[in-house]
């Protein structure tokens, strides 16, 4: 168990129940939050999640349900999480994507992946920021996306969706940025871009693109890597929870809307 500079923190980690989110949950508890888990998925799944949280050190887990496409549902949750917590840490990691071009995107596509991309976001900050900064501690850090810097064909509601994070997350740093003091650690948002990171969510461009080589899963990695990430690497959940867990340190008081890149140096080129 590494350092528990966290103790006594309460996180919520939208889209927890697996990928990166699930990372970031487990990170946050070994470092000595107690953590709300939030996502679909089945029973299994959310208790797996939850239980995971529990053995990575946070002092207590639970699962606050919502489906983030639905305001009223997040305005319920962050009432239970003010109950439970409240909340110190907030992390937005839920997000869906679709890939068409504009004149085939489903009108429906484009409102759902701004609602939970983009909106539900909105919510838990217009709900937990007051208190934050009440309190003078606070960490909000949403996992927007290299697509919150650079477009990519194929992707509007994801890319619109993604750069409105990184500037509604610039918004909130500078309505937030007086709060507290060095030493209670101020109230900080920042936005963390991965480029591409194993998880379910680019399973689907790595099958296309497998199918393109002969079903071979690894040249599927390598050609998507080929595409656009110069590393040559994907990252694992667990270094995009990494940037996350830094960001919550009380040294990071400083750090404040940001979007941090990474992303093996695309949005460089
Ligand atoms: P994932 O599919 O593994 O996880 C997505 C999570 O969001 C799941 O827990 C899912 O249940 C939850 N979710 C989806 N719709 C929801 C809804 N309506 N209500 C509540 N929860 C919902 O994907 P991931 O790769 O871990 O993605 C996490 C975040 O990272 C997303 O915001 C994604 O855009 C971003 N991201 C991922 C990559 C990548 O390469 N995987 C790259 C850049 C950014």
């Amino acid at each position: 168990m590494g350092e528990r500079f966290l103790e006594g923190r309460t996180a919520l980690v939208t889209g927890s129940t697996s990928g990166i989110g699930l990372a970031i949950a487990q990170a946050l508890g070994s470092a000595g939050a107690s953590v709300a888990v939030n996502g679909l998925g089945s029973h299994e799944q959310v208790e797996a999640a939850v239980a995971s949280v529990c053995s990575a050190g946070a002092p207590k887990a639970t699962f606050l349900a919502a489906d983030l496409a639905n305001a009223d549902a997040v305005e319920a949750m962050m009432r239970a999480l003010d109950d439970w917590g409240p909340a110190d840490i907030v992390v937005n990691c839920a997000g869906v994507q679709h890939t068409a071009p504009i004149g085939e995107m489903p009108a429906a596509t484009w409102d759902k992946l701004i609602a939970i991309n983009l909106s539900a976001a909105f919510h838990t900050m217009r709900l937990a920021l007051p208190g934050m900064v009440g309190r003078g501690f606070g960490r909000v850090v949403n996992i927007a996306s290299v697509h919150g810097l650079v477009a990519s064909v194929n992707k509007s509601p994801y890319v619109a969706s993604k750069f409105g994070l990184v500037g509604l997350s610039k918004v909130a740093a500078l309505e937030t940025a007086g709060a507290g003091s060095r030493d209670s650690g101020g109230v900080t948002i920042n936005c963390v871009c991965p480029g591409w990171v194993e998880t379910p969510l680019i399973e689907p461009q790595i099958a296309a693109r497998a199918q393109a080589n002969g079903g071979d899963r690894d040249a599927g990695i390598r050609a998507l890597l080929a595409e656009k990430q110069p590393s040559g690497r994907m990252s694992l959940p667990a270094d995009i929870a990494a940037t996350v867990l830094f960001l919550c340190r009380q040294e990071a008081h400083n750090i404040t809307g940001t979007a941090i890149p990474v992303d093996g140096g695309w949005s460089s080129q």
